[in-house]
């Protein structure tokens, strides 16, 4: 996607009252109507009206007449006023080339004042497989149509609160540096994700990091749930960062141990099919696996995990785990009978 800018410095003060009364409006409105708009944003002599020509030709606003009239944001009318409060902070002040483009998410280069560079993640829950996604709530039917902005909104904020708790706790995850809307502001990590890599100089010691990572985090009371080479990223000299938190649990998840064997399993086949690396095969390992009781004892020793310290500073509560928990539940079903359905035809 590609992110313009530039108006940022064309919008006016009362634009950006216009688009902020529009996401205030889509809290209860799935489109907002224009007399709602007006209202909400309190500008005079018809000032919404012009506000939202302007952010419509700036595809801010999207229009909608389907069931009835009214507008709501699109993902750059959400993404400006993100970035429009992160500037206003003091955060950032420019907004350069993008470096990925994840499943759920777009990541750009930012700069601030200083010429300090970071990584801005902007969450987009409900970007992939929402055909799909829509098609099976009608018979799943039992959660609320949570729109894109409240789920995405979420993943950020979790994911803020989790990188920021570990990172203070010495895991190597990039630096929370704020937080807005759906925007995950952070430290930019000189390295490539690991799924780039085919040879390494040393894997027996990459493997084992991987391995002690997993265990680390299983001992703070955490299992990442999506550990894998896309969401390591590694050094030239073979360091690794981990990223990605949207999907984080407990240990004391119902499905836990399951969970910790499946990201121990992909790191496995990574090495074994990938790097040319089976760890089973080398008799030098001091494990091959970690062993998921033990780590989980390990957790329960320590008292309090990482998990419910971070909750309780960030304002993610146990409701918004269950919303997000549900919200990922339903896409791996939807991408399970998408699968299905490929294979059949
Ligand atoms: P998604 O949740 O969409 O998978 P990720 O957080 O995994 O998003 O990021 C997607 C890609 O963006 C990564 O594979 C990596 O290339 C890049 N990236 C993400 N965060 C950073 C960072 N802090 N520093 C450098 N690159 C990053
Ligand atoms: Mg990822």
């Amino acid at each position: 996607m590609k992110l313009d800018v530039n108006a940022l410095r064309y919008l006016s003060k009362d634009d950006f009252r216009v688009l902020t009364a529009v996401e205030m409006g889509q809290k209860n409105h799935e489109l907002v109507p224009i007399e709602l708009i007006d209202s909400i944003s309190g500008l005079k002599h018809g000032g919404a009206f012009k506000s939202i020509k302007t952010l419509m030709r700036h595809k801010l606003l999207h229009h909608d007449s389907k069931y009835y009239e009214g507008y709501r944001l699109t993902y750059m009318g959400y993404d400006f006023l993100a970035i429009r409060a992160l500037v206003s902070r003091g955060h950032i002040s420019g907004v350069g080339r993008q470096i990925g483009v994840g499943k759920e998410s777009d990541i750009f280069e930012v700069t601030n004042d200083d010429g300090e560079v970071f990584a801005l993640k902007l969450h987009r829950l409900g970007r992939t497989s929402f055909r799909a996604v829509k098609s099976k709530r009608d018979y799943l039917g039992r959660r609320q149509n949570y729109s894109w902005l409240y789920l995405s909104r979420l993943a950020a904020l979790k994911e803020y609160a989790f990188m920021k708790a570990l990172y203070e706790h010495g895991f190597p995850v990039p630096q929370a540096i704020d937080n807005n809307r759906h925007a995950v502001l952070m430290g930019l990590v000189n390295a490539r994700p690991m799924v780039q890599i085919r040879t390494m100089a040393h894997p027996a010691r990459v493997y084992l990091s991987c391995m002690e990572l997993i265990s680390r985090l299983a001992g703070k009371g955490l299992i990442h749930c999506d550990f894998n080479e896309f969401n390591l990223l590694i050094s030239e000299d073979e360091e690794l960062t981990l990223i990605d938190f949207p999907q984080m649990v407990s240990i004391t998840h119902a499905n836990a141990e399951e969970l910790f064997s499946r990201d121990v399993e992909c790191i496995i086949r990574f090495f074994s099919k990938k790097i040319g690396y089976v760890p089973e095969q080398d008799t030098n390992l001091p494990y091959v696996r970690p062993v998921f009781a033990e780590v989980a004892s390990a957790a329960a020793a320590d008292g309090e995990g990482a998990l419910d310290v971070a909750l309780e500073a960030s304002g993610f509560q146990r409701q918004h785990q269950r919303v997000l928990e549900d919200y990922q539940a339903e896409v791996a079903a939807a991408d399970d009978s998408a699968d299905a359905e490929d294979e059949e035809e």
